[in-house]
């Protein structure tokens, strides 16, 4: 019995140990943070603390020093004021859509943008009464004829999902800003490194670009292709505010864990982006001399779809440009025929996403993705490389091999 009040006193002891480190600790990687419950000095300070700023800490899902010092580097490398943390880039894109639109209002989307997000605007959005109309990204003409009264959202995307067509971003932004209308931009592919999201017309002194800037960090940040994680920066307190709240009442917080590992991540972000870079575009020009393939789809290549939007947005250097680039094979060759190609790659694997080290490859069905099959786009069969960091000549050769699986 008087053991085991002893062990008793021991536990508590442990728990509330007296010993404090000495502060001033100082390395390369910030301190990991992981609290739900954050304490307080006594009841006034409880009562004082407010969580909407950063100036103190009242819940782990209000932040934490380790998210706090991921969101102000995230917003230095997208030129943004404010960031918020969500588990996945996908939650990003509804936490936007979820907060700045309500029953009667209207998003318009254009017609290559990521897959997922179109499905929230058909199931989500529509059931809670929020109607979306989609837009041809190639046409800023169209975008303005679409805006309407109730237009309260418009997302971009540059370049679009899987077609990889690059859009006039700086014209579509004038159109919405004409008409008072919020724009929201997937920057995924951008990264804060080929272009920059809050201002599209560098040199120019009033900054032309998106109100809201959507990152899935799930990509290039992390780097690894294992994390999972979307940031929501601005850079207009007031629609921070508003979007900060909903992020709140939706209750969205990531790991503190997962949050070390992005910050492990991106002080090498735009040398790994400029490999990427670098690889994709001599894989893609490589790739428009195989007799298989109809066309190839990286905004660098002067026959890619918006070549001189990109051209004049992100110029020629290396990090101008991501690690993706789809082919279209010739329309002779069947959908099982691309398959085959697809199963005989040995360092590209199948997989979805993009921005670790493995190269990856999915095949896609544009048929079923797009109303009507875009002018364009040559028939076919559509690949989506993504370039890791392996030696491009490595990845030439298993393209190589793989295209002797067609047959
Ligand atoms: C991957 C991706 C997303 C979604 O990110 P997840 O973290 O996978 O949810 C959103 N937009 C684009 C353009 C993407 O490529």
């Amino acid at each position: 019995m008087e053991n085991h009040l002893n062990m008793h006193k021991k536990t508590t002891a442990l728990i509330h140990h007296p010993y404090v480190p000495p502060a001033g600790f100082a390395a390369p990687q910030p301190g990991v943070f992981k609290a739900s419950t954050v304490f307080f000095s006594n009841a006034a300070a409880m009562r004082r603390v407010e969580w909407k700023d950063k100036t103190g800490y009242t819940y782990g899902l209000h932040g934490t020093p380790t998210t706090y010092q991921l969101e102000e580097r995230l917003c230095a490398l997208e030129g943004g004021l404010q960031c918020l943390l969500v588990p996945s880039g996908l939650a990003a894109v509804a936490t936007v859509s979820m907060s700045l639109l309500g029953t009667g209002d209207e998003v318009l989307i254009p017609n290559n943008v990521y897959g997922p997000s179109k499905t929230l605007a058909q199931g989500e959005l529509r059931a809670w009464g929020i109607s979306h109309r989609v837009y041809d990204p190639m046409d800023p003409q169209d975008l303005a004829a679409r805006i309407g009264p109730k237009t309260r959202l418009v997302w971009l995307e540059a370049p679009g999902s899987v077609t990889l067509e690059f859009p006039d971003l700086l014209e579509m932004v004038s159109v919405c800003k004409a008409k008072g209308v919020l724009t929201a931009l997937d920057n995924t592919w951008g990264a804060g490194i080929a272009f920059e999201p809050f201002n599209l017309t560098p040199g120019s002194d009033t900054a032309l670009g998106a109100d809201v800037s959507v990152h899935a960090l799930t990509k290039y940040p992390s780097g690894g292709g294992d994390v999972l994680m979307g940031s929501i920066i601005t850079r207009d307190s007031n629609l921070h505010m508003k979007l900060k709240l909903t992020h709140m009442r939706l209750g969205l917080a990531v790991g503190a864990n997962d949050a070390e590992m992005v910050l492990r991540s991106l002080p090498s972000i735009v040398l790994r982006y400029q490999a990427h870079d670098i690889g994709a575009r001599e894989l893609a020009a490589w790739c428009q001399q195989l007799p298989q393939i109809a066309q190839v789809l990286h905004p660098a290549l002067p026959q890619s779809p918006g070549h001189a939007f990109w051209k004049s947005l992100c110029d020629n250097r290396p990090g101008g440009a991501a690690g993706l680039f789809s082919v279209m094979f010739k329309d002779q060759f069947s959908s099982e025929q691309v398959d085959a190609f697809c199963d005989a790659l040995k360092l590209f694997k199948l997989g979805y996403s993009w921005g670790g080290p493995i190269s990856l490859v999915v095949p896609y069905d544009l048929a079923s993705m797009r109303g009507a099959w875009p002018s364009h786009l040559a028939r076919g069969t559509l690949v989506r490389f993504s370039v890791g960091l392996e030696a491009v000549a490595d990845l030439k050769a298993d393209i190589g091999q793989a295209l002797g699986a067609m047959a």
